[in-house]
């Protein structure tokens, strides 16, 4: 019973059986009550028909000769043969319950006297009589009275219920060969239905337990076009997305490696120095000394940057509340206005709409966004401003900074917010920098329903935008 075929073969079964019985305990009933409504009819037929004779004869004629009359005419064996036709026993018996005549079919046996209770005339009985043949009989009781309703005999009128029986015994028989014929149909059908539904299951089955992390390239391209189908079109395509995610991973545990080992390589090499030189030459030592400490610098910053990027990259897990955008870009700009000036640039924010834009955030990782932007539009500007702007832009809220520096080359726009890319050398090497801000920015702005994008501006320098899904304007109008 263990498998799904076998359980569902047997359930159906045991449920067709259930309503065939259920059914033919009805049909029995039904059967038996119409047949027992029909034989009482044909009593009643002939209990109306004593009935009537009894009054005839009890009103015909004076005393004695009525009673008398009476007497005779229902202890006729003639009478009660013919009355009784063959299939039907009758017995009268006088008030006094003895018997006054029988059909000649009863023989020997005879029905139990009965006096119906005051207030009824006739009843309905299903006795057992005994004799030659015995059997269930459904026996009518008449009281039949005189034209003065005086009860003057009573008539019991038998009809046996053998046919009855017989009928419903074949019914029976009839009705258990069916459930039994289609119980069988029913078990073997099912179990092919269920075994064609569930083939391919065990096919999906086994084909999926192949397919083990190091032969994500395998898909099913079942061609299918029913519920297995689509099963095994949505397994093919979660190992797509599994599969660019494990690239994707192993990308960047290969950059990451391959960035972290310049820096521990340089200070791998100076520590050595030191420890060679460092106690006769003093220089080497200040020099040594000043490369551990800026590479190790460029560690943590690497580090700390990868941890911000898992940490955007949790997505759901992030706890996120409204904020002012305006607010935080002010703030942001007002923070980098020293290093800005540091450099002779001009770092301005403006918000034409207004100061009142809502978006859901995380503050934190939005102030990162916006500190990765403008740190490296302060970073790779030599001379100029940064304009730092936040609109609405068909209900969603846009941050847009405008640098005056090298500009971008637009084929290279998408490739700058790649993990670890850093742009030309020219100006990207002679800067500090990871090659992580932009992927940090673009995982921030993702996590919050985002986008970004960067352009070159036509009169020199670069645009970078984040759109933000904003909270409708009703929302914010009391702010
Ligand atoms: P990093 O700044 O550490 O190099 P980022 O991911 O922040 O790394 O930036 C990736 C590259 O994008 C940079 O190396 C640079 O070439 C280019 N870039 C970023 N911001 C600007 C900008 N404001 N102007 C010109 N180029 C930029």
């Amino acid at each position: 019973m263990s498998s799904l075929r076998t359980r569902i073969a047997a359930v159906y079964a045991a449920l067709i059986v259930l309503v065939i019985a259920l059914g033919a305990v009805a049909i029995d009933f039904a059967l038996r009550s119409v047949l027992i409504d029909q034989t009482k009819l044909n009593l009643a037929d002939t209990a109306d028909q004593i009935e009537r004779t009894a009054l005839e004869a009890s009103t015909f004629g004076f005393a004695p000769e009525g009673p008398l009359r009476l007497t005779l005419t229902l202890s006729d064996r003639g009478t009660l043969d013919h009355w009784a036709a063959g299939h039907q026993y009758i017995q009268i018996d006088t008030v006094r319950q003895q018997i006054l005549g029988k059909s000649s079919n009863l023989g020997g046996v005879a029905f139990p006297p009965f006096m119906p209770p005051p207030g009824t005339d006739r009843a309905y009985d299903e006795l057992r009589i005994g004799g030659e043949r015995p059997g269930n009989m459904l026996v009518l009781d008449r009281v039949l009275s005189d034209a003065q309703g005086r009860p003057v005999a009573i008539a019991h009128v038998g009809e046996r219920l053998d046919i009855v029986d017989q009928l419903l015994s074949r019914a029976r028989t009839i009705l258990v060969g069916i459930t039994v014929a289609s119980m069988i149909a029913i078990v073997i059908a099912s179990y092919f239905i269920a075994k064609s539904a569930i083939d391919p299951i065990e096919r999906l089955t086994s084909a999926v337990a192949e397919i083990g992390s190091e032969r994500l390239g395998r898909r099913l391209k079942w061609k299918r076009r029913d519920e297995v189908g689509k099963l095994a079109g949505a397994f093919d395509a979660m190992l797509d997305r599994l599969q660019s995610a494990f690239a994707r991973e192993r990308q960047f545990i290969s950059d990451a490696s391959h960035e972290l080992r310049t820096p521990l390589t340089i200070i791998n090499a100076n520590a050595q120095m030191l420890q060679r030189w460092g106690d006769r030459d003093p220089e080497i030592t200040r020099q040594s000394l000043e490369a551990i400490a800026e590479e190790s610098g460029r560690l943590a910053g690497m580090v700390s940057g990868m941890l911000t990027l898992a940490k955007a990259e949790a997505g759901d897990a992030i706890p996120k509340e409204p904020l002012v955008l305006e607010r935080l870009v002010d703030d942001v700009v007002a923070h980098a206005r020293e290093r800005a000036a540091a450099k002779g640039l001009e770092i301005e924010a403006h918000h034409p709409d207004g100061a009142s834009t809502i978006v859901i955030a995380d503050a934190g990782l939005l102030r990162q966004l916006l500190n990765n932007l403008v740190d490296n539009a302060i970073k790779f500007t030599e001379s100029g401003r940064v304009d730092v702007t936040v609109r609405r832009e068909d209900g969603r809220a846009v941050v847009e900074l405008a640098d005056t520096g090298p500009g971008i080359d637009d084929e290279e726009a998408d490739r700058l917010f790649d993990r670890f890319f850093r742009g030309d050398p020219s100006h990207a090497r002679s800067v500090e920098g990871t090659g992580l801000g932009l992927a940090i920015v673009r995982s921030i702005a993702r996590v919050h329903g985002g986008t970004v994008s960067a352009h070159a501006r036509p009169e020199g320098g670069s645009v970078f935008a984040v759109s933000l899904p904003a909270e409708p304007e009703s929302f914010t109008g009391g702010s």
